[in-house]
This record gives structure tokens, C-alpha cells and sequence, in this order.
């Protein structure tokens, strides 16, 4: 679905930036009312900014799709500020409790059966439903002075790189929101992970930032969906919505060379020369240890090959910047898919639409 063909009724939107959260909660309380009356607030979470609105009240949750231009088909996750699920959820398997137990508040969604509170258009006609209890006390401040469960996917245009800091959010949602509150910017950088707990064995959806390997600590059985790399096709049915729908692209053309580093530096190299001959601008998504490896294009680091939570977290900011630079193209190196790897991997693999080089 474009967005573009949607009509979007201009709103006034109020900014205010958090310094802290004592000293300005009459802010917070001010976009906790606008949600309780059916309004849109984007707000920061530990793993990208969100777009919120009451979750249980379906003409509110319309305002986040049409502000997105988000698919109708597309379920959103519901954001709590405590553990108490029995009014939105029929039964809390064992392997929820302690999944919650273990990582909330923090970058983890659990899918469970939904009770008919939360409407049709929030879980997008599912009869499950993804929550999370976000570990950021704005967040966290928002949906307790709200009084409601907060329906929130993330807060950007549909099919834009999600925003890890306020300004991106005002980029994409200025007008088209009620209100936007500001913080810092976020530190995981990537989405939650799923968990579909309504499956057996429990299977994950979505990588990000809880790894398979923490998530088998708590239950050996965990397995992650095998669809999940790879390009959707026709026949491969998706067992997360989202998983079908082109995501987090860069307007620049975005194409990620995987292989052993010299051979993957070798190659980024002859692609850029080429594509600077015909007068293409480019740039080149690369790590601190490889920065001083290339001389020609925009050249941005995304952090320490040794830390990928960096490289996690400085990824959907890097390819707005790109964006701003106005490259045609944007090259970047592949990474392992260990860890919080499989996550980067992921996002870049869609923003790219999987135009992958194996070298
Ligand atoms: P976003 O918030 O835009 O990052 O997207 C939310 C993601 O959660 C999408 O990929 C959805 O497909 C997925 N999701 C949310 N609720 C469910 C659900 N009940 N079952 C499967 N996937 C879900
Ligand atoms: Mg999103």
C-alpha cells in the first residue's frame, strides 16, 4: 500500500523535549490525556521511538495507520507499564511468565491469545496479540498517567528506517500526530524481539535485541522461524505480518557485501568506482576497522566490529544520514549473525531488499 495515496488531515503537533522526567511531567501528563481521549503520541523506548495511541479504542488506533500509512494488515504491539496481563490476555503459558520475568521491562514482545477488549484493528483482525513493557522511564511514565495499555509500532512513514532519535520523528510525523515527546536518543536501536508464546515450541518472529541465546536460557526449546532471512516469496507463508512488507529502506539504493573482511573491502571497493565514474554519489556503511580502508564516497562508520549492540544501535540513524547525504547508493559490509547480528542482519537484509553480494 503507498502512503502517499492516503489522505492525512493535517494536525497541529506539540513537541516537548524531556530533560527529566520530574521536572517536566506536566508534559508527560499532558500526552498521557491526549491518549486517553483518542489521540496519537510518538515517545522514546530503549529500542526505537514509537507512535502510540489507547490500544483498547479502535477509532484511535485508526489514526496511527492512517499517520503511517501503515498497512491495515499489519497487527501493533501493545505497550504496558506493568505485568498485569489478565485483563488483555486469556492464558499466560509458563514460558511467558518467565520470559517476563526475566526481561521486562526491556526489548522483548510476547505474542499471546488476546481477550476481546483490545479491538480488531490494533491486533489487525489477529486473535493474538504482541506485548511489551518498555524499559524507558518516559515511556513507562506515559502509559501509567495515560491509564491505558499503549497500541505503539514504530514512529516513522511505513517503510522508512525507524527513528532512534526525536528529530527523525518530527522528519516523518510533524502534522501528521498529536503530540511528540522527545528524550534521548535510543540505546538498543532496533526493534523488540518476538516471541510467539501461542505456538509450541515458542518461536521467534523478529530478532532484536534479546538474543536466541538468552532467550534458550530461559527455555531450551525456543526455535526461530526459518522464514525469517530469507525473501519472502508467494508460496512462503510468514507467521509474523510484518515479515512480508518492505521495511526500513533508505530512499538510496542499498546493496550489502558479505564475505571474509578483505575480500568484502575488495569488492565495495571496485563497486564504488564504478559507480563514482558514472557520476553516481555513494556511500559506504562500514566499521571502525575498516574506516581508514576506503578513501572515495561518504564514509560512515556504524561503530566497533567488536560491538555489535553499536553497530545495532547506530543502524537506522546511518541510513537516514545516507538519505540526507542524497547518495544514489549506499554499500555496507555484512555481519555475522550471531547475537545481536541476526538482528542487524535482518533489518539490513529488508532494508536492502535482500539485495545481497556473497563474496
Ligand atoms: P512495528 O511495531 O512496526 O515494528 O511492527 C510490529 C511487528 O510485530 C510486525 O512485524 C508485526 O507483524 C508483529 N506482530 C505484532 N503483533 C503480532 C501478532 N499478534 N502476531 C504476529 N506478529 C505480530
Ligand atoms: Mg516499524
Amino acid at each position: 500500500m503507498n502512503f502517499k495515496r492516503r489522505k492525512v488531515s493535517l494536525v497541529k503537533t506539540k513537541v516537548a523535549i524531556i530533560n527529566d522526567v520530574r521536572d517536566d511531567i506536566e508534559y508527560i501528563k499532558e500526552a498521557g490525556s491526549v491518549i486517553k481521549e483518542g489521540g496519537t503520541v510518538a515517545f522514546p523506548t530503549e529500542t526505537v521511538y514509537g507512535l502510540g495511541a489507547d490500544a483498547l479504542n479502535s477509532e484511535a488506533v485508526k489514526k496511527i495507520f492512517i499517520a503511517k500509512g501503515r498497512p491495515q494488515d499489519n497487527p501493533l504491539i501493545v505497550h504496558v507499564s506493568s505485568k498485569d496481563l489478565s485483563y488483555l490476555v486469556k492464558d499466560i503459558p509458563k514460558v511467558a511468565e518467565d520470559l517476563m520475568n526475566k526481561f521486562w521491562p526491556g526489548p522483548l514482545t510476547i505474542i499471546l491469545d488476546k481477550k476481546d477488549i483490545i479491538p480488531d484493528e490494533t491486533s489487525a483482525g489477529l486473535s493474538t496479540i504482541g506485548i511489551r513493557m518498555p524499559n524507558n522511564e518516559i515511556a513507562l511514565k506515559l502509559i501509567e498517567l495515560s491509564g491505558k495499555p499503549i497500541a505503539a509500532p514504530s514512529a516513522n512513514i511505513s517503510g522508512r528506517p525507524s527513528p532512534t532519535e526525536v528529530e527523525r520523528c518530527i522528519e516523518d510525523l510533524d502534522g501528521r500526530v498529536d503530540y511528540i515527546l522527545g528524550g534521548d536518543r535510543s540505546d538498543i536501536g532496533v526493534e523488540s524481539t518476538i516471541v510467539d508464546c501461542t505456538v509450541e515450541p515458542p518461536m521467534v518472529l523478529r530478532p532484536g535485541g534479546i538474543t536466541l541465546e538468552m532467550l534458550r536460557e530461559v527455555d531450551a526449546r525456543i526455535e526461530i522461524d526459518k522464514a525469517l532471512m530469507k525473501k519472502p516469496t508467494d508460496d512462503l507463508k510468514p507467521k509474523a505480518p510484518g515479515m512480508k512488507y518492505r521495511h526500513y529502506a533508505p530512499k538510496a539504493s542499498l546493496k550489502i557485501i558479505r564475505g571474509k573482511n578483505e575480500k568484502t573491502i575488495e569488492i565495495i571497493s571496485e563497486m564504488l568506482e564504478n559507480y563514482i565514474d558514472k557520476n553516481n554519489k555513494v556511500a559506504i556503511l562500514t566499521t571502525d576497522e575498516n574506516l581508514s580502508r576506503f578513501n572515495k564516497g561518504e564514509i560512515i562508520s556504524l561503530g566497533s566490529e567488536k560491538e555489535l549492540s553499536q553497530i545495532a544501535q547506530n543502524l537506522f540513524e546511518a541510513l537516514r544520514k545516507c538519505d540526507d547525504l542524497g547518495v544514489q547508493y549506499i554499500l555496507c559490509q555484512g555481519f555475522e549473525e550471531d547475537g545481536v547480528g541476526l538482528a542487524i542482519m535482518n533489518r539490513l537484509n529488508k532494508a536492502a531488499g535482500y539485495d545481497i553480494i556473497d563474496v
